[in-house]
């Protein structure tokens, strides 16, 4: 399949950025510094400290020489990003390789529509966003209460975080980029034929691309879904257990405007990557979960799937009969996939600015359609979606 997005090379834009982000990297996550216990005292939440280290081109006695513009670095509450990755079996030195080795990142054209560029590392492991001001203020709000959501839930479908970070570059403008690591949800073996973005509301949910212009790397939304994903059914109760563990989650730190990401992995081996909906089955008939070569469709290792990745399914082809009905009805035509998915973009709170988005397309369009709705509303909306899109496979 083709990779997604554009290698920063020297003279791009962003290169300079590139090597702040990996000399300051290379400084955080290979510093010495104990992290025994998974316990974290109340005071590493702390984030009034203001650690900034100076990166001056010809280097400092912590700091290297480097090729790089001058710059800052600041590590947001380093000690619970590192307690993270160890709690994620991140390994320290694969992690800086995957970010700081030799292999240049990659710039996505920005898939998402508030601003914020995204970088996948060259060995697809990592999703680094950078974020804005107040998505800053969202995490370091809510991280006491993350940190203990992703200890007691190891099956979250919430997205990993790594790291926080901040490059100030010097100078006269000072600017400053902030952002955060992340997993990439869709790192994987297989190819991912279709990606969709779900929310559960309907207005603007459509993709704008004409359908010749669809493929693996498109986002599709709500409106374009034609499937309802059918997982075996103790894998399906986890699922609902599981979303709803997390969005209660996210409904108590007020979050809203979240997806699920999902990817799914055709694996009827005709399948092209450029085909629309799979042909049909013959209906009713039973799952097949081909073992062909590939072990993740082998029911000896089933055990070991955690959720959310690698999940053998099958998806049912729906039709829907009004053009916004969300979700369409089952034609009992199936395929096997495999399926990968999370919930991301969950630093968005319900701020003054989503309330008066709320106010003004409220006017226009139904109130319940929209994305910006109260966080419990959209909690609520969100689950009753997933909860008919998904289904058990009977
Ligand atoms: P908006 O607020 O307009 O929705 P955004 O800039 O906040 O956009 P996101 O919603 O976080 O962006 O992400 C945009 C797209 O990037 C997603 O639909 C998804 O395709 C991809 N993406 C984001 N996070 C991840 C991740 N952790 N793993 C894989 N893909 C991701
Ligand atoms: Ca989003
Ligand atoms: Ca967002």
């Amino acid at each position: 399949a083709k990779r997604q997005g554009v290698t920063i090379c020297k003279g791009h834009k962003n290169y300079e950025l590139m090597l702040n982000l990996q000399l300051g990297i290379r400084h955080s996550v290979g510093r010495p510094a104990p992290t025994k216990s998974l316990k974290l005292k109340p005071t590493a939440f702390d984030t009034q400290q203001k650690l900034w280290t100076k990166f001056p081109p010809e280097g400092s006695k912590h700091t290297p020489p480097h090729q790089s513009c001058d710059f800052r670095w600041k590590d947001y509450c380093p000690l619970v990003f590192r307690t993270l990755r160890k709690l994620f079996n991140v390994d320290p030195a694969d992690y800086m390789l995957s970010i700081c080795g030799n292999d240049a990142l990659r710039e996505l054209s920005s898939p998402g529509k508030s601003g914020s560029f995204f970088y996948l590392t060259h060995d697809d492991k990592y999703m680094i966003k950078t974020m804005k001001k107040s998505e800053v203020k969202v995490l370091k709000r809510m991280l006491p209460a993350y940190y203990d959501h992703v200890k007691t839930f190891e099956n979250t479908l919430v997205t990993k975080f790594f790291g926080l970070h901040c490059v100030k570059l010097s100078g006269p403008i000072q600017k400053k980029v902030r952002f955060v690591i992340m997993g990439n949800l869709l790192c994987t073996e297989v190819p991912i034929h279709r990606r969709y973005d779900l929310k559960g509301s309907s207005h603007g949910r459509i993709t704008d691309k004409p359908e010749t212009e669809i493929d693996a790397n498109t986002t599709l939304k709500d409106l374009d879904l034609k499937f309802i994903f059918r997982l075996r059914k103790d894998w399906f109760q986890e699922f609902c257990s599981q979303v709803n563990k997390d969005c209660d989650f996210l409904e108590q730190e007020r979050i809203m405007d979240y997806s699920l990401l999902v990817g799914i992995s055709f694996q009827d081996g005709s399948r092209e990557a450029s085909e629309g909906v799979p042909e049909p089955e013959s209906p009713g008939s039973a799952p097949r979960l081909s073992t062909d070569g590939d072990a993740v469709l082998n029911p000896a290792r089933w055990a070991s799937i955690r959720l959310g990745i690698n999940m053998p399914a099958r998806v049912e082809v729906t039709v829907r009969s009004h053009e916004t009905q969300l979700v369409g009805d089952p034609t009992q035509e199936f395929s096997d996939v495999i399926l990968f998915f999370g919930i991301i973009d969950i630093l968005q709170d319900y701020d003054i600015s989503k309330k008066l988005e709320h106010a003004y397309k409220s006017f226009q369009y139904d109130s319940t359609s929209i994305s910006a709705v109260d966080p419990r509303l959209y909690s609520k909306r969100f689950r009753d979606f997933m909860f008919r899109v998904f289904a058990d496979d009977s």
